[in-house]
């Protein structure tokens, strides 16, 4: 059995870096317009994506998931300043095995 490839992909809302697959990678940028997002943030923006489009009916998906992604991206800036967010960060730093 192949193992698959596993490189860093670095979230570009929270910049949570994880280890993914290449094709699991590739599948995430596909979706975001070739941004990367983790898993907590790919899952909002979705959600937020769902909600934008089906309450106006002239959004595309594509807009529509643009439109969520910026929102998301303005929101982790925010949450990236405040206290909390940086012992968070500061455990994610710990956890990181990219750095090297
Ligand atoms: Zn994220």
């Amino acid at each position: 059995m192949e193992t698959a490839a596993v490189e860093c992909a670095k979230c570009e809302c929270c910049g949570l870096v994880e280890d993914c697959t290449r094709d699991y990678i590739l599948g995430v940028r596909a979706a975001f317009g070739g941004r990367w997002l983790c898993g907590l943030c790919s899952e909002a923006v979705r959600d937020e994506a769902a909600r934008t489009t089906t309450k106006t009916k002239t959004t595309t998906a594509a807009a529509g998931m643009e439109a969520a992604l910026r929102d998301h991206m303005a929101f982790c800036g925010k949450c990236r300043r405040s206290p909390a967010f940086r012992v968070a960060d500061g455990m994610r730093q710990m956890l990181r095995r990219c750095s090297k």
